[in-house]
């Protein structure tokens, strides 16, 4: 493995470096403060995004977009990390990489469209009954003829009030296994407007200001069988395709935020005086840096290893738990430190860093929690073992 960058990784990292502190910067305290992002913006930034190769940049070229390797890509995704959540995802969007798993039909009609800026998808699996536990999901589909006909709820699912269509995944049979009986899962495109699919407004979230989360209702929604992504039943199959690398991707989000509050915390403590001299001379201070930086880098070089290996085909579940788990910590760490080389101005708004200790809280929760990938590292840990 490489540590290094090549010229392209770095000219990628500095576009994108740019992009985000010359177009997305400037919006943030305002979403922070109104909580809302409005159409008219993200459609000027997304422009803007379009124009300077960076939309879509997780897709392969042959769908139009920028064919990164994962590494590149995830090198990438920090960059774009640092900002407001909702300005960079929205405004510089990356499509479901799970749509790739369309048949030519489907891509048309739903992946080529979000690739060109024209709407988005969302990703409906978590329900109020069933988080963590997702094959225990009470929506279901029947099989109905040529249709399929969707019943249950979902929540929490983001940005659903301005995508297009859901990919919603809905329990479609059961079947025994040695452990006792297992859900079948199936995913269906739902397209906005259909009949008997409502979206409503979610819940106030104390992380991501101006991204958005929406409740789902399915009530006697009829969908064609040609709306199924993937197999009957195979739904999960299609979404564990996806899952990892989404993983990486909250991984990298959080390394450039921590990197972002990392670097205040420096400059702060090497112009702020206390007592006759800089705080950071004071080593209740210059520690706590050297742990941050410290740290940091042990999550990055986690995160690059896990990408470098999905690249090579080698990358194991626990290679991005670990990734996950180490980055969305560190950021909670780093954050709060930074606030406490602060000390009261951390938490003024005027520094993104209140923000950012906020926005760490919901990545130890989304993508699988912190215990979750635990279990995940932990269960590869002592299967051999038989335990
Ligand atoms: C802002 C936001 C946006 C989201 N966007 C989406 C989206 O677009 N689409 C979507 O489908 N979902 C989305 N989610 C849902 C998210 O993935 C879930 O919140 C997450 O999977 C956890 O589920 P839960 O909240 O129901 O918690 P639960 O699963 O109920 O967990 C509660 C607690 O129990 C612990 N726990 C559960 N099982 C175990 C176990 N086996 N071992 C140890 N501890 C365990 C958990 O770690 C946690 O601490 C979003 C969530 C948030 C907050």
């Amino acid at each position: 493995m490489d540590f290094g960058l090549t010229d392209e990784q770095r000219m990628i990292v500095e576009t994108t470096r740019a992009f985000v502190e010359n177009e997305l910067y400037p919006h943030e305290l305002e979403v922070e403060r109104t909580g809302h992002l409005s159409l008219d913006l993200i459609k000027e930034i997304q422009t803007k995004a379009i124009e300077a190769g960076l939309y879509a940049a997780n897709m392969p070229e042959d769908v139009g977009g920028a064919g990164l390797d994962t590494l590149t890509w995830l090198l990438y995704e920090k960059e774009l990390g640092r900002a407001n959540y909702a300005l960079h995802w929205t405004c510089v969007a990356r499509p479901s990489n799970i749509l790739l798993a369309g048949n030519e039909e489907q891509r048309e009609k739903y992946l080529y469209p979000c690739i060109r800026g024209e709407t988005w998808d969302c990703l409906a699996m978590t329900e109020p009954g069933a988080g963590s536990d997702l094959r225990g999901m009470k929506a279901s589909a029947k099989e109905d003829g040529d249709d399929w006909v969707l019943n249950g709820t979902k929540h929490f699912i983001s940005h659903a009030d301005i995508a297009g269509f859901t990919i919603a995944f809905m329990a479609t049979g059961e079947e025994m296994t040695p452990r006792g009986p297992k859900k079948k899962i199936t995913a269906f495109f739902v397209d906005k407007g259909t009949k008997g699919f409502n979206v409503r407004e979610g819940y106030r979230n104390v992380s991501h200001r101006g991204y958005t989360n929406a409740v789902l209702e399915f009530d006697d929604c009829r969908v064609n069988k040609r709306q199924i992504l993937g197999e009957v039943h195979k739904g999960f199959e299609v979404a564990n395709s996806w899952l990892g690398a989404t993983r990486l991707q909250v991984a990298s989000t959080c390394l450039g935020r921590a990197e972002r509050a990392l670097g205040h915390a420096i400059e702060y403590a090497a112009e702020r005086e206390q007592f006759g001299q800089k705080i950071g001379k004071f080593q209740g201070i210059s520690f706590k840096l050297a742990d941050m930086a410290m740290e940091l880098k042990a999550a990055e070089l986690l995160t690059r290893e896990a990408a470098w290996k999905y690249d090579q085909g080698t990358v194991t579940e626990t290679d991005m738990s670990m990734a996950k788990l180490k980055a969305t910590e560190t950021l909670a760490f780093i954050a709060d430190e930074a606030i406490q080389i602060h000390g009261g101005m951390g938490l003024m708004d005027e520094l993104p860093l209140e923000r950012i200790w906020r926005d760490a809280r919901v990545e130890r929760i989304w993508e699988g929690t912190s215990e979750i990938q635990r279990h995940i590292i932990s269960r590869e840990l002592l299967r051999p073992l038989g335990a």
